[in-house]
């Protein structure tokens, strides 16, 4: 078969646009992850961030219907800052790694960008492409797996051999001709698998990896920390310090212990970020959120979310210190913040945040906050009881 560019074209090319990882496979549906989508949907176990039809997640040609190559690649994340020695103190809110730098959809957009742009000069003449980073309806680590770029694990992250898991996705399709991926690269990669390893599995803090291979979204505190609302009470515990997203199950693994670092400057840590001190998300305002982090992926869901997930930190620290904000927070207009300082007041346990918790009862008017002041409040009594 004739291509229109060859693979080794293409990595050239990739190596100038800071792609870490390529691979090329065909268009063919992904008729393999029908029932597993199909059960995925039934058994409620889907976030609400996925697309809802599965016939329509296996076929490339959803997105690109005279599609004839898929491109995929993979961008390293992960920085030496991860393994710093001294860790930020005590109030430090956890971000998952990969929120630390740019959001990765618009740099990993911009490489997909440029990698067409640099085949169109190839080939001499327009050509007919779809980006697919994350939100679209493919699933991104079945392509990537296809095209040799890792192996799914256990813990349902696509590793590669060179990164472990730290590593972005993207997709894109093309209606030109490219040669696929070489037959040893795609050999390597299906000698790479998790064995009889099952770390992910037992260290996962609410049980979201149900069985090898298989996530129920709806109990992941990737999910969990993204989602509006309040946090249901028995996923806040085990938040610990989380504010943003879930590395347990990636740091964990051993494929992904001593990875090749980044190289792209837009996910370098920016500190406030990756390490955020508690007490000043929650001195942030819409605007000042938006002008220091509205280029980061913690910025889609707004504001709220991260001071809500803040909250339960603090009170999962249980820091004497915070209890006159958690106080004035009592009075917050949203219902979730509301709620969410009731129940760290309930944590930390200080006789003045009781207090204020039964004066705030009497003027709360949302019935679901109202529930969860009274709940904190008997927690507190039922607690004293036990240690009289
Ligand atoms: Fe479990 Fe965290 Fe992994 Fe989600 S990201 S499956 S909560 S370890
Ligand atoms: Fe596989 Fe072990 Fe890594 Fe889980 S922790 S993905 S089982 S190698």
């Amino acid at each position: 078969m004739s291509y229109d560019v060859s693979f080794l074209t293409l990595q050239t090319i990739a190596r100038k646009v800071g792609i870490d990882v390529i691979g090329v496979t065909g268009v063919e549906p992904f008729e393999e992850l029908l029932p597993l989508l199909k059960r995925f949907y039934e058994e409620g176990r889907a976030s609400g961030f996925e697309h809802p039809d599965a016939a329509v997640r296996i076929d490339p040609l959803s997105l690109l219907p005279n599609a004839s190559s898929m491109i995929s690649i993979a961008v390293a994340y992960v920085h030496e800052d991860a393994y710093a020695t001294t860790y930020p103190k005590k109030v430090t809110g956890l971000v998952s790694k990969y929120a630390w730098g740019t959001d990765y959809h618009r740099i990993v957009t911009q490489k997909l960008e440029r990698l067409a742009y640099y085949l169109q000069k190839q080939v001499h003449h327009d050509i007919a492409y779809k980006i697919a980073v994350d939100t679209s309806a493919l699933v991104d680590r079945a392509v990537a797996e296809r095209a040799g770029i890792g192996f799914i694990g256990k813990n349902c992250s696509l590793i590669t051999d060179e990164f472990g898991s730290w590593v972005f996705l993207g997709t894109l399709l093309v209606d030109i001709e490219i040669e696929r991926t070489p037959e040893a690269q795609m050999e390597h990669v299906a000698s790479l698998s998790c064995q009889d390893c099952d770390l992910c599995l037992t260290a996962c803090p609410t049980d979201a990896l149900i069985a090898p291979f298989v996530i129920d979204s709806t109990r992941c505190l990737s999910y969990i920390t993204q989602s509006k609302g309040m946090i249901p009470e028995e996923f806040r515990a085990p938040l610990g310090r989380r504010v943003w997203g879930c590395d347990t199950c990636q740091t964990v693994c051993p494929l992904s212990k001593t990875p090749s670092l980044t190289k792209e400057p837009a996910f370098f840590p920016e500190r406030e970020l990756a390490f955020p001190d508690l007490y000043y998300i929650l001195s942030l305002t819409n605007r000042t959120f938006q002008q220091k982090f509205g280029h980061t992926a913690v910025a889609w869901r707004g504001l709220a979310v991260w001071r809500r997930n803040a909250i339960i930190a603090l009170g999962n620290i249980r820091d004497d210190r915070a209890v006159p904000l958690l106080i004035d927070l009592l009075t917050d207009a949203r219902p979730e913040i509301r709620a969410s300082a009731a129940w760290a007041l309930r944590q930390i346990d200080a006789k003045e945040g009781t207090l204020a918790v039964a004066k705030a009862c009497y003027e709360e008017k949302d019935t679901q906050v109202l529930l969860e002041m009274r709940y904190a409040l008997e927690f507190t009594e039922n607690r004293q009881e036990t240690d009289r």
